[in-house]
């Protein structure tokens, strides 16, 4: 694409406090590209965030982070922080499964260790928490930047605004989500459009007071661990925020009669929208008591066309351009799984551009460290995250029977909540100096 004639073109070749010849554009200002900042920062690396909306914001909805999103949020040394400023504190993880139908039998406790510790906060104080910490001597917003494309040149890439403007910069971190316009600078313009893929599965999300919910007459313990009721087709997913004062509810319903990939949304219609709680409602009239309680406390939900990347990306790098987050890997929530692939992601790739022998000469090799590391991981995360929302549904190998969903659920976590940042970091450093990069 060539370059407006009109535009405002604010190229900066400012070095960062530590004398680092390059200085880093993050597209968008979520969770991955907040991260990313703080990370960043932290090695005195200068950075531009683009959003495109008029401030950092987030849905007014929960988000839980398991082990190893806490384990890379304490990595990056931020973890007390965060804590005190979301006012939360860190509870030990684990699912009880029960059915959403009859007398709602209880299924199974996923069993978890003593270093298994999570935190489920609510999202818009958690992107509150992370934009105080960022430094904002070394980072500078933009807000209401939309980018519509990234030109991916050799030497240093350009991203285009919708207002008409350029960025040229050393290196550019697509953290724009899902409908990311960053990722086809990396997979190409057909295969973004390809992977980008309807989940045939709507989620109805919502808040309510734990207290509503115990006045009505709710038996079941909302507090004690999150919840997941499962059903033919449907599945709930309950889990405490705001110290267990406030439940976050995601309700989801697939339709399995038609193969994932056949039905596309028109592109003009939107992916999240209020709905009346009686669509919501007469989904779920033959559910046991407890569930319909829940359900009716969604005043006002919200439904969300769930989307994946499927197939999954290859590669998350080109060049000077990388992917992360859900730009890279947006999948199913049924793991609960995204928001740590983030954090992964930001943090390794931080560290890596922060490591001492990293320069803007490099910068291409270092992307293509991060690509080696975090495709497999983020991968089997997505795959996993597909599997699971089957056994959630009724729709898992052994079927929607105690023992079935037992049987395929148990050890779904381990992968995920299980792993060891610091060895993603020696491995992409010794791949560096395997191939020269970082000396021998
Ligand atoms: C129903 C549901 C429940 C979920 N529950 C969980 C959970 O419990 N735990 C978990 O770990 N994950 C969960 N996830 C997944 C999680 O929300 C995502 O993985 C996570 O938010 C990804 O963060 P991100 O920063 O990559 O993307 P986003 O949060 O989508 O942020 C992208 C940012 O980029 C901006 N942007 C977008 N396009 C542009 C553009 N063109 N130019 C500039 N800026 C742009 C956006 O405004 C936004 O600020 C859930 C997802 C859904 C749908």
């Amino acid at each position: 694409m060539s370059r407006p004639s009109t535009a405002a073109h604010d190229s900066t070749r400012q070095t960062g406090s530590l004398g680092r010849d390059f200085r880093v554009a993050i597209v968008g200002g979520g969770i991955c590209g907040l991260i990313a900042a703080i990370g960043l920062n932290k090695s005195g690396i200068l950075v531009d965030i683009f959003e495109s909306a008029p401030k950092y914001g987030e849905v007014g909805a929960g988000v839980g982070l398991g082990p190893n999103a806490i384990q890379a949020i304490k990595e990056l040394g931020i973890l007390d922080e965060i804590i005190a400023r979301a006012d939360q504190t860190l509870s030990r993880r684990g699912f009880n499964f029960k059915f959403g139908t009859g007398d709602c039998d209880f299924i199974w406790s996923y069993p978890t260790t003593d270093d298994d510790y999570g935190l489920g906060i609510h999202r818009a104080k958690f992107l509150e928490a992370l934009a105080e910490i960022i430094d904002t001597t070394l980072t500078t917003a933009h807000f209401n930047k939309r980018c519509v494309s990234v030109e991916n040149s050799s030497s240093r890439p350009i991203i285009y605004f919708a207002d008409g403007t350029t960025h040229e910069t050393d290196l550019v971190l697509g953290a724009d989500g899902i409908r990311s316009t960053v990722r086809a600078a990396v997979v190409g313009e057909k295969q973004a459009e390809d992977s980008l893929s309807f989940s045939n599965t709507v989620a109805y999300r919502g808040l309510v007071p734990t207290e509503t919910l115990r006045s009505l007459g709710v038996k079941t313990d909302m507090v004690a661990k999150p919840l997941c009721w499962v059903g033919d087709g449907k599945h709930i997913i309950t889990f405490p925020i705001k110290e267990n004062t406030v439940i976050n509810i995601v309700v989801f319903v697939k339709d399995f009669s038609i193969p994932i990939g056949s039905k596309r949304l028109p592109p003009s219609e939107p992916w999240v929208t209020r709905v009346s709680p009686d669509e919501l409602r007469s989904q779920f009239e033959n559910w046991g008591d407890d569930p319909r309680i829940i359900i009716s406390c969604l005043l006002e939900p919200s439904k969300w066309s769930i989307h994946s990347l499927n197939p999954e990306l290859k590669t998350y790098v080109n060049g000077r351009i990388a992917l992360m987050g859900d730009a890279a890997h947006g999948m199913l929530p049924h793991l609960g799984a995204g928001a740590g692939q983030a954090i992964e992601d930001a943090v390794l790739l931080s560290q890596l551009l922060g490591h001492p022998l990293t320069s803007s000469s490099n910068i291409p090799s270092v992307l293509l460290a991060y690509d080696r590391v975090r495709v497999p991981r983020a991968t089997m995360a997505q795959r996993g995250s597909q599997r699971s929302g089957d056994i959630y549904d009724g729709h898992g190998e052994s079927g929607l029977t105690q023992e079935g969903i037992r049987k395929d659920a148990e050890g779904q976590w381990d992968g995920v909540w299980h792993h060891d940042l610091g060895e993603d970091m020696r491995r992409a450093v010794e791949w560096l100096r395997e191939e020269g990069a970082f000396g021998e």
